[in-house]
């Protein structure tokens, strides 16, 4: 999955980023932010400028995930306009709503006061140049993705399963609608997260607890590619609890999978 193409659309949003990719599940509690952080930070380790978008508009995961819990965006003023600046934190740049309000506020907007946010996350944050903006999307198929995808030129989605059936059903979903008329939102493949659990003791056996093989055939019958495995690694939750994505850890079991997911999205 080669998207290193430049863009050659109108550049009057995000000018200076070369490649937007969303990363998209059909069902929450797949692992989807967990994904999208580490792709990130792992085209981050591959040399690209990075930035991670918080498109979960009413699950913002990556505050914690980022260990930004505390971290409020500061302002500047670019072209005499006010613009929000991410968040630099491993290298990368992150916004999400949650750097905006209280931790514990939940947010309760209809449709288009979401659509509106996330416009104002593409045109009021100051991306500056980069060579990769990953955008974690909410679970589903509703009105952000319809703002996001009409609104700018995504380069292509990375779709994020579960073994499980009804992951799987839902993923189905979330493929079909990049793959409408007004969207055209090419897959750049599958990842299956959850593949599979290894205990530390018995490091030879693989547990396919949620069942095995589910994201290939998937990959398959659609004819997209498919992007790996990540198996189902303790430090990879308890990363994502403290603020230290698996990609940031020094252990191999949990930083491998994604380094190499995102050498074959890069
Ligand atoms: P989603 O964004 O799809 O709702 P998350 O990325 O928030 O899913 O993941 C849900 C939970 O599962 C989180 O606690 C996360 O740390 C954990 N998790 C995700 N992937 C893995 C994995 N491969 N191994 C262990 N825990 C994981």
């Amino acid at each position: 999955a080669k998207v290193n193409s430049n863009r050659k659309d109108n550049k009057a949003l995000l000018p200076g980023v070369k490649n937007i990719i969303i990363v998209a599940s059909g069902k929450g509690g797949v692992g989807k932010s967990t994904v999208a952080t580490n792709l990130a930070l792992g085209l981050s380790a591959e040399g690209a400028s990075v930035g991670l978008m918080d498109a979960d508009i009413y699950g913002p995961s990556l505050p914690i995930m980022m260990g930004l819990r505390d971290e409020r965006p500061k302002m500047m003023d670019v072209n005499g306009k006010g613009m929000i600046v991410p968040i630099e934190k491993y290298g990368i740049k992150t916004m999400s709503i949650g750097l905006l309000i209280d931790e514990k506020q939940a947010v309760v907007w209809r449709g288009p006061m979401a659509s509106s946010a996330i416009r104002q996350f593409i045109t009021d944050v100051h991306w500056g140049d980069l060579d990769y903006l990953v955008i974690d999307m909410p679970p589903g198929t509703g009105d952000v993705h319809l703002t996001l995808m009409q609104a700018i030129p995504v380069t292509g989605a990375v779709i994020v399963s579960t073994p499980q059936a009804v992951a799987a059903a839902d993923a189905k979903k979330a493929i079909m609608m990049l793959k409408q008329d007004q969207i055209k939102v090419p897959v750049l493949g599958i990842v299956e997260n959850m593949a599979y659990f290894t205990p530390a003791e018995l490091p030879e056996n693989k547990y396919y607890i949620f069942g095995k093989g589910g994201g290939r055939q998937m990959a398959d019958q659609f004819e997209m590619p498919f992007l790996g495995e990540i198996p189902i690694v303790q430090s990879i939750r308890e990363g994502g609890d403290q603020g230290v994505p698996a990609v940031m850890s020094d252990e191999a079991a949990a930083k491998k999978p994604f380094v190499n997911l995102a050498k074959n999205v890069a």
